[in-house]
Parts: structure tokens; sequence; C-alpha cells
């Protein structure tokens, strides 16, 4: 497969063969500690550029692009890219190899989780809503996607490659042992949907682990009501914090919290749950409404 810009006809790199030759031309090791595992299969490539939804009218950031890629894939597809990537020896390949022949690409040397990417999303367009799309580091994915949701960046949608065992997490409800805080978090701001299982060998190097792609996609509207989102939240994660323990219990030993046993089962009275409750038995509506009712 070949992509052709600005007069150039370049071999693209979803492949272990021009992957390769790329590393070797510019020497380049890889390092553990930022979670480089790059992708080498063109009908994965090509699934997420579908699944995203990506047209000619996105803007997309893209988080760490590796050696670009999947980011020659999104200029193609894409209005604008906007690629971070925090490892400084990468951005000679970027910028006078794989991506040279884009005029659509920003690149940008840095830490997506020292990014302001709501001041990114309103110079870049306008204030508008991206698509997120990426490969994650797979060491920072939690923190990166509660960032962009907490941090209210207008995004339409985030489509990432995330370990299979994480993307599962997001994806469940109460009653099943992967459900948690992240869960419930994701749930609030998006529908998640996974929409590839991807094998190890679909990388270089090899990760341990199995990778999964999943769509979360942005709600219009908060799915619950909640007065107190950050109570929410709080009540959220002391309820995971100490999954064993009932629910009261849990809340009641949150440093950050100040309820006492007797206000949350009245509030449990309330609600038609029993006393001796544990939190991974609620679903979302009802933790709003815990928090709602302790006020
Ligand atoms: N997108 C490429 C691909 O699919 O082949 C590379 C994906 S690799 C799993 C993750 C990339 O994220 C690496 O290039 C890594 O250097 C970069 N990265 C790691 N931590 C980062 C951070 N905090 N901010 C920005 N990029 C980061």
């Amino acid at each position: 497969m070949l992509f052709c810009r600005k007069g150039n006809t370049m071999a693209t790199l979803g492949n272990p063969t021009n992957t390769m030759a790329v590393l070797n031309r510019y020497g380049f090791s890889f390092q553990k500690k930022y979670g480089q595992n790059f992708l080498i299969d063109r009908g994965i490539l090509e699934k997420i550029i579908r699944e995203a939804g990506i047209t000619k009218e996105d803007t997309v950031l893209e988080i760490g692009p590796g050696i670009g890629t999947m980011t020659q894939y999104l200029c193609e597809g894409a209005k604008k890219v906007i690629a971070v990537e925090i490892d400084k020896n990468l951005i000679p390949i970027l910028t006078e190899d794989t991506l040279a022949s884009y005029d659509n690409v920003k690149i940008i040397n840095d830490d997506i989780l020292k990014l302001d990417i709501n001041r990114l999303a309103e110079e870049e367009n306008g204030g508008k809503p991206i698509k997120v799309v990426a490969n994650l580091p797979y060491y920072i994915t939690t923190p990166i996607i509660m960032g962009l949701f907490e941090s209210h960046v207008p995004i339409d949608s985030v489509t990432v490659m995330v370990q299979k065992e994480v993307a599962e997490r997001m994806q469940v409800g109460p009653g099943t042992k992967d459900y948690g805080a992240l869960s419930l978090a994701v749930q609030y701001y998006a529908i998640p949907e996974i929409v590839a299982v991807v094998p190890p060998e679909c990388f270089i190097p090899r990760p341990n682990v199995s990778s999964a792609v999943i769509r979360l996609t942005r709600h219009n509207k908060a799915p619950v009501d909640v007065k107190n989102e950050k109570q929410m939240f709080a009540i959220i994660r002391a309820a995971f914090n100490q999954r064993r323990k009932t629910l009261k219990n849990s809340i009641n030993n949150s440093p950050e919290l100040g309820f006492s046993k007797e206000s949350v089962e009245t509030a449990l009275e309330h609600m038609g749950l029993p006393d001796a409750v544990r939190g991974e038995k609620l679903t979302l509506a009802q933790f709003a409404e815990l928090s709602n009712l302790l006020g």
C-alpha cells in the first residue's frame, strides 16, 4: 500500500519490514518506560480508523504517535491531526521522515499528562469537539482517559488500544468481578464499546498481554442526574477502595467524606437497599441517588 502527498509517494508503515527499516535507519532503541509497542498490522490500523469514524471534517488528537504508523492513516482520513509524543528521539523520525510529506499534521514533543488539552482544542479546532485516537501507552491508560473526560475537553469520541483486561473493566456493570470505579467513571461520561481484540503478534515488540480497541462515545447529556459530581466519585472511590467491606463502612472510613454510618443507613433504606450492601452491587444511577440523598 502506498500513500501519496505533496507529489511524493511513500510506503506505509503498517507492516514489519517497513517498520524495521525506519527503526534501523535511525538506530532507534525502544524505551520500555514509555510503553512503546508499535503496530505492524495494516488490517488493525484500518479497522481503528473505520471504527473511529474519521472523516475529512475531523480534527484528531493522537496520543503517542511512535514512528507515525497510525498517524499516516489519520492524516489520510482526517482534516487535521495533532500528534503528542513524549520521546524526543522519535521526533526527527516523524518530522524528517514518516510524516514529512503531510501538511495536515502538527507534532508536539510533550507529555500528554502535562499538556493543557483544552487550550490545544481551542487553538487547533476553535473549541469544537475533537476525536481522540491512539494506541495508548498502557502504563498511563487510566489517567489519560480520565484526564480527558474530567477536564471537560470538547470530545466526540475516544477510540483507543488498551490492555484487553482494562477495556473489559470499562464496559462491565454490577455483579461482575471487573466492575469498579473505572467502569462507573467511563460510563458516566461515555458509551463504551469494544470493537476489536488484538493479539500480541500485531506489535513490535510484542506486549505480554492481549489488547483491545475500545470506542468511548461521549454522552450528549450525563445519563444520571447528580447534584455533586465530585462527591459521587468520592463515594465510588471509597466503595471500591474497600471492596470487601459494606458500603456504609467504606463511606464512613473514607477521609474524603464526612458521613456517619447512620446517615448512610437512612439513605440506603430510602433506596430499598439492604443495610449491609456492598458498593459493587450498585449501578451508576444508584450511586447518583445515594450521593444526592446524602446531600
Ligand atoms: N502509535 C504508535 C503505534 O501504534 O505504533 C505507538 C504506540 S506506543 C503503544 C505508545 C506511544 O506513546 C509511544 O510512542 C510512547 O513513546 C508514547 N508515550 C508514552 N508516554 C507518553 C506520554 N506521557 N505522553 C505522550 N506520549 C507518550
